[in-house]
């Protein structure tokens, strides 16, 4: 029989082209990724795929691995009879794209028109969208293309805005003017959930303050002028002019005497109290730690403690204000440091200065060190409903399980409520008008439309609070935080507010795939908004990627020179070599090692599946089990039976990390190695005389019937299990083998037929193994005396099969070419 497979070798450029050609003529005419509920009791399977940033090329490659991984879990779930929605989102809104048009148009945001800015933001993301999408394209992702969506899209935004206003409604958005988190750089406030702590050098300045006496003291000692002066140390000495108290450990024997004292800050002569505080720490600088507003966190504790009056030290551009003085108002926090520094060494103030490093809180996007400065800002809560959260972080089911802990971790560690407005300007706008006449704010109706109260005009006529309208409105110009659109994507994706028949039969979603690094953002916010808004938990499941980190387990970054664009990657090796890397290379959420050298590695699998294949296909298809199978028939049918259900337990858990590797092992160690080999006599046989032998009483004949149809059930069943993982080379395979008028993709993947399962037959698995490897060694250890070199695979050779291979003793006689006794 002609082999199916015609070409001798796996041209992946080719085929894949080929492959996603017919792909995007089913999607356009079949809608073959439409969601709808076709039948009720099919049960919906609905990714709440991460709406990926369009940050410009390249696309990290841990990224890319993770969106094919995102394929495989949808993949998976088509084969096992759900219907499946996997949408495809692209996230458009907030700073970086800010910044990115900033530097590709040389432009400053706010030294130019809004609108004509948010134009210029438009353009610059389509293009980095297109290329992103040409990305998960190629890669094979089976996402709804056909209706992707944008999270800047009037309708997304409508959406954000809406809910915005449902939470309003609820009491639960409040406005606040508090000390808030404050990048200076990219001028707007910061929610913690955005800030990173990095060890960044400085200097401890330890300063001289005189020490006021106490009235007592005075007259005790009224002839006595020696100042009595206690250092204190800073990070920030240019807070200087925002001190309202120094404070000391209360067991601080240094300082005992001095509790309740009072000090005159040096080059502001302002006096402020010595306080006993457990939060100063004796080991650190001096013991005594100036109190101001504000130098971190602890300072806005002990403002709220202490009842101190708050000085307004830095504003919104991150200049000190009038508060400092003439000398230094108006500066830069660095200027303004220097210029302290300076003026306190030539009054020689300083006593020393230490150079430390300092855990600092940083803006996650600019690295800039933030300030904590007063804003108002709007709120919504989060603080009441921690307990709730922690609960329903339990029932969540997490993949793998220990990334739970990163969610607790966090919820534990959240002091105040989530701060939503932005001073930005790409992003969804709060839908919000100030009534000039008493300033109230007026909200936008609930009705799904898109506001834009900066441009637009308001869609009301009177106060909701004074009633008058006459005055006019003001429109808010802020917008929100971009976690405020991220965090509705599953009801965005389910259709909420918009077909409730849909909703109900898609919320909550299933599954929640994303990266390790956001769950304190993403993953959080997203719970929060929809138990707020639903009292449901999105999703039943979780699961958490690793990084993709480089060769010798570090971080990618363009500074280090060790990114690698996938791109270029997957056009070289193929989208199935670089999914086949990604399944066998990360193991369920944890990092995994990145190079082209890895990649290159995986492709040498896809080659020995396609030649395995070529070979098979000159067998016929037998695809009825015939009454009697022969005994190594059923020994790799056992192990096939294994197979799928190790399978079943990596893909349960979406951990590809494990049938990939299994199947791998299956596919060439056993099947390849052992199995084809022990049968291809018999195959060979049936081959050949498979239309002049019609005896069905024959042995012979139902030997051959055996070996062909188990030849085909075990390799039609390895690709339907690496489907999800490798779709194209598979489909090709499939098709030209066994079926071209489906795809496998549709196929059932865990088919184990009656009978397969055999705990008797794998028995022997090791016994065969260790035969076959002893003979081969054995014949290469020959010399043979004519040719005088090492006997071939091929040559006959004298040798018993041992009584415990009894069964198998025609097979292996056959395969090594033994000779007769
Ligand atoms: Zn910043
Ligand atoms: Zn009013």
């Amino acid at each position: 029989m002609e082999p199916k497979i015609q070409s001798t070798s796996w041209n992946p450029e080719m085929i894949e082209n080929a492959i996603l050609k017919k792909w995007g003529e089913e999607e356009k005419e079949k809608d073959a990724y439409h969601f709808a509920i076709d039948d009720e009791s099919k049960p919906a399977f609905v990714i709440d795929t991460p709406p990926p940033y369009p940050s410009g090329r390249p696309w990290h490659i841990g990224a890319a691995a993770h969106y094919a991984q995102i394929d495989m879990i949808a993949r998976v779930a088509r084969m096992n009879g759900k219907n499946v929605l996997f949408p495809i989102g692209i996230d458009r809104n907030g700073l970086p794209v800010e910044i990115y048009t900033e530097k590709k148009y040389k432009v400053r945001m706010r030294q130019m028109d809004r609108q004509k800015f948010l134009d210029l933001c438009k353009v610059a993301l389509d293009d980095l969208e297109a290329e992103m999408i040409q990305i998960m394209k190629r890669m094979g992702l089976s996402g709804n293309f056909k209706e992707y969506y944008r999270t800047d899209s009037d309708e997304y935004r409508a959406l954000t805005q809406t809910t915005f206003i449902e939470l309003w409604k609820r009491g639960l958005v409040y406005v606040a003017n508090r000390p808030n988190n404050y990048c200076p750089d990219c001028g707007t406030t910061i929610a913690d959930a955005e800030i990173i702590y990095n060890e960044i050098p400085t200097k401890l300045v330890h300063m001289k303050f005189k020490v006021k006496k106490k009235k007592e003291e005075e007259k005790e000692n009224e002839n006595n002028t020696d100042d009595t002066r206690i250092t204190v140390a800073s990070t920030r000495p240019e807070l200087l002019f925002a001190c309202q108290a120094v404070i000391v450990n209360p067991e601080d024997d240094r300082y005992k005497h001095l509790q309740g004292s009072h000090v005159i800050l040096p080059l502001f002569n302002r006096e402020v109290s010595i306080v006993p505080h457990h939060s100063a720490k004796p080991e650190f600088g001096s013991g005594a730690v100036m109190v101001c507003s504000y130098g971190d966190q602890n300072d806005v504790q002990l403002f709220r403690e202490l009842g101190l009056k708050e000085i307004v030290a830095l504003n919104e551009n991150g200049f000190t204000t009038e508060a400092a003085g003439q000398h230094y108002a108006g500066l830069r926090v660095n200027q303004a440091r220097t210029k302290v520094i300076e003026d306190l060494k030539n009054a020689g103030l300083v006593e020393k200065e230490e150079s430390i490093t300092h855990r600092t809180p940083l803006c996650e996007r600019s690295k800039t060190p933030i300030e904590i400065i007063p804003l108002q800002d709007y709120y919504v809560k989060q603080l009441e409903f921690v307990p709730q959260l922690k609960e329903l972080a339990f029932k969540l089911n997490f993949h793998p399980d220990m990334h739970r802990q990163i969610l607790l971790k966090w919820l534990d560690s959240i002091s105040i409520d989530w701060p939503v407005s932005r001073r930005r300007f790409y992003g969804t706008e709060i839908p919000i008008w100030y009534c000039n006449a008493c300033k109230a704010p007026n909200l936008a109706p609930s009705d799904g439309k898109y506001y834009r109260p900066w441009k637009d005009k308001p869609p009301f006529e009177k106060c909701e609070k004074c009633g008058y309208g006459d005055s006019g409105f003001t429109g808010e110009d802020r917008t929100f935080d971009t976690w405020m659109d991220s965090s509705i994507s599953p009801l965005y994706v389910t259709k909420f507010g918009k077909d409730k028949k849909i909703f109900d039969y898609a919320y909550p979603t299933t599954i929640r795939p994303q990266a390790k690094d956001i769950i304190r953002t993403w993953l959080h916010y997203t719970m929060l908004r929809c138990v707020q808004l639903t009292g449901k938990m999105p999703w039943h499941e979780a699961w958490i990627m690793g990084y993709g980190v480089d060769e010798k387990g570090e971080k990618m970054s363009k500074s280090k020179g060790n990114v690698i664009d996938p791109f270029p990657v997957i056009q070289k090796y193929g989208a199935d070599t670089f999914r086949f890397w990604s399944a066998s290379e990360a193991n369920l959420g944890y990092d995994f090692r990145c190079s082209e050298q890895r990649i290159a590695g995986a492709q040498k699998f896809l080659s020995k599946l396609w030649n395995i294949g070529r070979f098979l296909s000159s067998f016929e298809v037998i695809e009825e089990r015939p009454q009697h199978l022969e005994p190594s028939d059923r020994w790799i049918l056992a192990e096939l039976a294994q197979l799928v259900k190790e399978c079943r337990r990596g893909y349960s858990d979406y951990n590809f990390f494990v049938p990939a590797n299994a199947i791998r092992e299956f596919t060439w160690h056993l099947f390849a190695a052992h199995y084809i080999e022990m049968v291809k006599g018999r195959a060979y046989a049936a081959n050949n005389n498979s239309h002049s032998n019609n005896s069905n009483n024959d042995d012979e004949y139902m030997g051959k019937r055996s070996a062909l149809y188990t030849l085909h059930r075990c390799f039609s069943t390895i690709l339907s299990l690496i489907a999800p993982v490798i779709p194209f080379i598979v489909e090709e395979l499939w098709t030209k083998m066994y079926s071209n008028e489906t795809t496998i993709h549709r196929q059932a993947m865990f088919r184990i037929e009656e009978g397969e399962e055999d705990a008797e037959m794998t028995k022997y698995t090791k016994h065969i193994i260790d035969f076959n490897s002893m003979v081969w060694n054995k014949k290469k250890e020959t010399i043979s005396k004519e040719t005088g070199k090492p006997l071939s695979l091929k040559d006959p050779i004298d040798i018993s099969v041992p009584p415990e291979l009894e069964q198998f003793r025609e097979d292996l006689k056959t395969m090594h070419n033994v000779l007769p006794r």
